[in-house]
């Protein structure tokens, strides 16, 4: 059983991890010493390249990550974060960084939808789903540019109701292998 054997190692791993006191050079407080908050996407390439690239370390910042960086909904939980980050975590400026080969980009909800069938989600379900006002295959879309993705979340954060006037933010797309930063929006100008 893979599951348990990763879960096993894991729990092993932090065991010692805490008796040897590994954590101590990970001390810092709740609030980002950077006072920033970023958006950016849950890929894998980006878990220690993001940080290293643009020179933070933990404590720095607060992360939000999701599938593509996207913000789905204007009152969803990740705006729900960003807005926390601004009024109870002293984040100042909000970055939104997306990535180009982005999995969420030219993303086929139809493909997503065939393999949840194979997993033995019933037709039935899905129906039941549609029913209730529920259109799966909208919900899963992703993106065709990453550049107007991120124009486009850098706008719902910049107009948000409830968002600061003051807070900068700024629009990111990076390269999942160099690391370099191409800059969409400069939320300074804005
Ligand atoms: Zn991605």
């Amino acid at each position: 059983m893979q599951t348990q054997t990763l879960l096993s190692e894991i729990l092993a791993y932090n065991e010692s991890f805490v008796k040897e006191k590994k954590y101590e050079e990970f001390e810092t407080t709740k609030f980002p010493n950077k006072r920033m908050v970023i958006l950016t996407c849950m890929d894998t390439r980006l878990l220690e390249l993001l940080p290293k690239a643009i020179n933070v370390s933990n404590g720095d910042v607060k992360t939000i990550k999701n599938a593509g960086a996207l913000i789905m909904h204007p009152f969803g939980s990740i705006m729900r974060s960003i807005l926390v980050a601004v009024y109870e975590l002293q984040a100042q400026e909000v970055l939104i960084i997306g990535h180009y080969d982005c999995g969420m980009s030219g993303m086929k909800a139809d493909s997503i939808i065939e393999k949840m069938k194979h997993k033995g989600i019933s037709e039935e379900t899905l129906q039941t789903l549609s029913y209730s006002g529920i259109n799966v295959s909208d919900w899963l879309h992703g993106f065709t540019s990453v550049n107007e993705s991120v124009e486009h979340s850098v706008d719902v954060v910049k107009k948000h109701p409830l968002m600061p006037k003051d807070i900068p933010v700024h629009g990111l797309v990076i390269d999942p292998k160099t690391g370099k930063l191409d800059l969409v929006v400069n939320g300074y100008e804005k």
